[in-house]
């Protein structure tokens, strides 16, 4: 199989020099470009596997990238963000992007990323009838859920959630997303209800609700189910 293309739209050059030698050691090609103009045609001409871009460009804002990468391509785009920029992180999620890095941020988390949002893209047609979080088994077709072997009973809605989280196998899930998923349009902007459905869905999974394992929080922007959880 080929190494999979990775595109870095991202300014900043010492970010590039970061970037472009630690993606290249571990088995991926890479292209990088300093501007949004460059990025955008530099993807129509190459269709990398994955786009690594920075929403803080200098010529076009990354949002508009992302907009216009999506009218054509349904490849993983992983938001490369200032910290404390939530609102943003928040919108590009919303509008198509697979993940977020908040600068600055490690090789291993970075790799970490882009392992989840690739195989994402190599599921995506098939869908996964079984996803595990450690001991969380979660059996997606007879709709099944086990904590370390024992059956767990979940209410319609707690069960929705899981599901929710479950088939983005990994990824990050908005709040206004899971809210759309869930309860249909009735559940725009109740972020209560997530919250309160998530402690109950944790109660009677997690091993200690108050440190989750299995359903991590991402403040401010919504919840992802962790695929690396430990077995315990
Ligand atoms: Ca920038």
């Amino acid at each position: 199989m080929n190494e999979p293309l990775i595109l870095i739209i991202e300014d900043e050059e010492a970010l590039r020099r970061f970037l472009i030698p630690t993606l290249s050691s571990h088995a991926y090609q890479v292209l990088s470009a300093a501007t949004a103009t460059e990025g955008l045609a530099m993807a129509r001409s190459h269709n990398p596997d994955l786009v690594l871009l920075d929403l803080g460009l200098p010529d076009l804002d990354g949002m508009e990238v992302l907009r216009e990468l999506r009218t054509w391509s349904r490849k993983p785009v992983v938001i490369l963000s200032a910290r404390n920029r939530e609102k943003d992180k928040v919108r590009a999620l919303d509008q198509g992007a697979d993940d977020y890095l908040a600068k600055p941020f490690g090789a291993a988390e970075l790799l970490a990323r882009i392992r989840v949002a690739l195989r994402h893209t190599l599921q995506a047609d098939v869908p996964q009838p079984l996803v595990c979080s450690g001991t969380l088994r979660m059996d997606l077709e007879h709709r099944e859920v086990r904590q370390g072997g024992v059956p767990v009973k979940l209410t319609v809605l707690e069960y929705r959630l899981l599901e929710a989280l479950a088939r983005r196998n990994g990824k990050v899930a908005t709040h206004s997303q899971l809210l759309a998923e869930v309860w249909g349009p009735g559940g725009a902007g109740n972020t209560h209800y997530l919250r309160i459905y998530m402690a109950m869905l944790r109660r009677k999974i997690e091993r200690d609700p108050t440190r989750p394992r299995h359903f991590i929080t991402e403040p401010n922007i919504g919840y992802r189910l962790n695929l690396d959880a430990p077995e315990d």
